[in-house]
């Protein structure tokens, strides 16, 4: 049941071979075995998932099923969930029921989709590790010492280790695609603008973008027509047709031209990784296309810019959080000041107050232009950059992260190499493009996943996920699984 894909899934669930409430028990009962080991989830909602299975299944009966319905899914727990708890894995919103719900997971619903649960992230988004989780970190099912990235490590590790067959997460900064090259299953991040930010507890929302985590990009392409669209909630939602992404995933790659940024393959780079990496693109040449070398020459300010501006939207979306209306208040405040004080001292994490306090100073008066307006500048140039190489190429190349999987506490005390995995993912993020990650082999050193990862130009989805298709019909990294979770039952 678990190695099958969601078109398999569908097809079972139409012809009786199984039914949805089937489905979402063995999923559930997969949470229950392995999650005590993993923490992917936050919060399971069993009888919820029940019950929608039972109408899925009456949908279906009746004829008027979409290929999503009663196909079951996990969300990140920054998707608000009316009715259920979506605690950002703060302690500030441990006790938040959400009083209605996120447009993605919305349409998800309406398309048939069962929740399983909430899964376990960063604090806030915030982070490369999933250390930063007010519920504990979430474990890599390749090797439990070690970390399944972030911020959207729940959501990787329960489709990683098949807890569910498909889960939304976010990606302001690379958290999607990161934690899915770590864990070895395919993400994407949509352009900017082409999923609807209603409902999702925003961090830095001029980057903020949510996504998707299957095994495949076929799986991918499936729920991300489902839940893409403009929404009237979300000003930042754009106007634009939504293409069915599946329609051209077997169009050839005859021809199709592939960017190669150096600055991608420079000595910050694993060696194990760059190997992975070349053969991935060899496989691509085999397919007929083309590799040709570019130049993204302001990569390395990503970093900067991107530490600046995130924080300081940061800083400006989590000031909502004082205590008053819904969230951790202190116990006895003294006054108001104290109550805000103390509320806020208690309920955020370390890494979330340390954002806050950056994001605030770049905002001040007297550093606003020296930082924050400095960032801004650099944001365009690298936009620039990507539009230059587009121009030359169809799609750009390179890695996801530096590196494989590191170990649980490795880089805890160390933020700015924890900031570091990030560098190859950031800047996408800045510019607003789409980009994905897909497996593409293990490291020959410690036998760790490690993805590829394929930009796309604005609304490129279609192509992104056609060219990770095509190099999914010739490899089978994909639907490898770390043993432990591969036993069949
Ligand atoms: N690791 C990055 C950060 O901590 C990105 C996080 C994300 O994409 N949500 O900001």
């Amino acid at each position: 049941m678990k190695q099958k894909s969601l078109i398999e899934l569908s097809a079972g669930l139409q012809s009786g071979e199984f039914s949805s409430v089937e489905l979402t028990q063995y999923f559930l009962q997969r949470i229950s075995t392995y999650d005590t080991d993993l923490n992917a989830f936050i919060t399971v909602t069993e009888e919820q998932a029940l019950s929608a299975a039972k109408v899925a299944d009456e949908q279906i009966a009746a004829g008027s099923a979409t290929a999503l319905t009663g196909i079951p899914i996990a969300y990140k727990d920054l998707f608000c969930t009316e009715g259920v708890r979506t605690s950002c894995a703060s302690k500030m919103l441990d006790n938040f029921i959400a009083p209605y719900t996120a447009t993605a997971v919305e349409k998800l619903t309406q398309a048939g989709m069962p929740m399983l649960g909430k899964t376990n992230m960063d604090e806030f988004a915030m982070g490369s590790s999933n250390e930063n989780s007010f519920y504990g970190a979430s474990k890599n099912p390749w090797d439990l010492a070690r970390v399944p990235g972030g911020s959207s490590g729940g959501s990787a590790v329960a489709v990683a280790a098949k807890l569910a067959p498909v889960s939304l997460g976010t990606d302001t900064g690379g958290s999607i695609r990161q934690p899915a090259s770590l864990t070895g299953i395919t993400g994407i991040k949509p352009t900017y603008g082409r999923v609807s930010r209603f409902g999702m507890i925003a961090y830095a929302s001029s980057l903020d973008q949510g996504g998707v985590f299957a095994t495949s990009a076929e799986d991918c392409a499936l729920v991300l027509s489902a839940m893409s669209g403009f929404d009237d909630k979300d000003s930042t939602s754009v106007e634009q047709d939504v293409p069915d992404f599946s329609a051209n995933l077997n169009d050839s790659l005859q021809g199709l031209k592939i960017g190669l940024p150096k600055e991608f393959f420079d000595k910050g780079l694993d060696s194990n990784v760059t190997d992975v990496v070349n053969e991935a693109i060899k496989a691509y040449k085999k397919l007929g296309a083309e590799i040709i070398e570019i130049s993204l020459p302001n990569t390395h300010l990503a970093i900067p810019s991107y530490y600046v501006i995130a924080p300081a939207e940061a800083s400006s979306n989590l000031s909502r959080f004082d205590g008053v209306r819904y969230g951790y208040r202190c116990d006895e405040p003294k006054d108001l000041t104290d109550m805000y004080m103390r509320s806020r001292g208690e309920g955020f994490g370390s890494e979330v107050k340390r954002r806050i306090m950056t994001g605030t100073y770049a905002l001040s008066a007297g550093y606003y232009d020296a930082y924050y307006l400095k960032a801004q500048k650099i944001r365009r140039l690298i936009s620039e950059d990507f539009k230059q190489a587009f121009e030359k190429v169809d799609v750009i190349m390179g890695p996801v992260a530096p590196e494989t999987a590191f170990k649980i506490g490795e880089k805890s005390d160390d933020p700015i190499s924890m900031y570091l995995s990030d560098i190859y993912t950031l800047s996408l993020n800045l510019a607003g493009l789409t980009g994905m990650s897909v497996p593409a082999g293990f490291s020959a050193e410690n036998r760790l996943p490690v993805g590829l990862q394929i930009i796309g130009n604005y609304f490129e989805e279609a192509k992104i996920l056609n060219v990770a298709h095509q190099y999914q019909q010739v490899t089978d990294w994909h639907i490898k699984m770390p043993s432990a979770y591969a036993g069949e039952e």
